[in-house]
């Protein structure tokens, strides 16, 4: 990637700080705001080319963050379901079982610890190996060009190596959708006290769909600045906006 870099035509560049500015588009977590590189939206390897319409600037932390993971819509759509710990096989799989079509991949956290018949209460290096799962599967979804909507269910919107997945889904513009029964709903439904800690904990990091609007309004107004939701001479894969 860095040799093709080096090779974009100086005059695209030009064009293209003229025509979108030189802002970094990305604006993942760790952003230095400042275009320094040449960011290919259809990546290079899935065929994007040195183009005005096909490059942003980025910065040099946001472009090696993003790697080859796609706009969404710019291959497979990612809906991610965040849910409380209790709701997991309930309302959010219900959620996506009425709005998934056949085919679709569902990628669920309990349901991975279910595979691997892990007991009630996992051992920490038993998450370790479910987490791990679901972020390997995360992986190789985010840099799918097929146009493939997939759902993937989990209760925090952090890891450890990703403490800001969060904004992560929002600058790369996945589909986040929260599914929550309500506190009380929750409360009840947890019957240890290691449960209602997990109940405790999920309430506390304020998660809503309120907030995830707002934060998606917001994105959504750059990347129509930056030509990234009408563009239709990109891939004939994109959505309707
Ligand atoms: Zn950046």
């Amino acid at each position: 990637m860095m040799a093709r870099r080096q090779t974009i035509d100086p005059l695209v560049r030009a064009k293209v700080i003229e025509t979108w500015g030189n802002a970094c588009w990305l604006r993942l977590p760790g952003c230095t705001g400042v275009g320094e590189e040449d960011d290919h939206i259809v990546p290079y390897a899935h065929g994007g080319m040195d183009t005005v319409a096909n490059i942003r600037r980025a910065c040099k932390h946001c472009n090696a963050s993003r790697q080859d993971r796609v706009l969404y819509g710019y291959g497979a759509r990612l809906h991610i379901v965040v849910t409380p710990p209790g709701s997991c096989d309930r309302e959010a799989v219900e959620w996506v079982e009425a709005h998934r079509q056949q085919g679709d991949p569902v990628v669920s956290w309990l349901a991975l610890a279910r595979a691997m018949r892990l007991p009630e209460s996992p051992s920490m290096a038993q998450r370790r190996a479910v987490a791990m799962a679901w972020s390997a599967a995360y992986r190789q979804f985010a840099i799918t060009q097929e146009p493939i909507d997939v759902w993937m269910i989990r209760t925090t919107t952090s890891s450890r190596r990703h403490p800001r997945m969060f904004d992560e889904w929002i600058s790369l513009d996945y589909d986040v959708r929260v599914i929550d029964p309500g506190f009380e709903v929750e409360w009840e439904r947890a019957e240890t006290e290691q449960a209602k800690r997990l109940v405790r904990q999920w309430y506390g990091l304020h998660i809503s769909q309120a907030l995830v609007d707002a934060r998606q309004r917001e994105r959504r107004a750059t990347l129509a600045r930056l030509g990234l939701r009408s563009d239709r001479v990109t891939v004939a894969s994109r959505p309707e906006w």
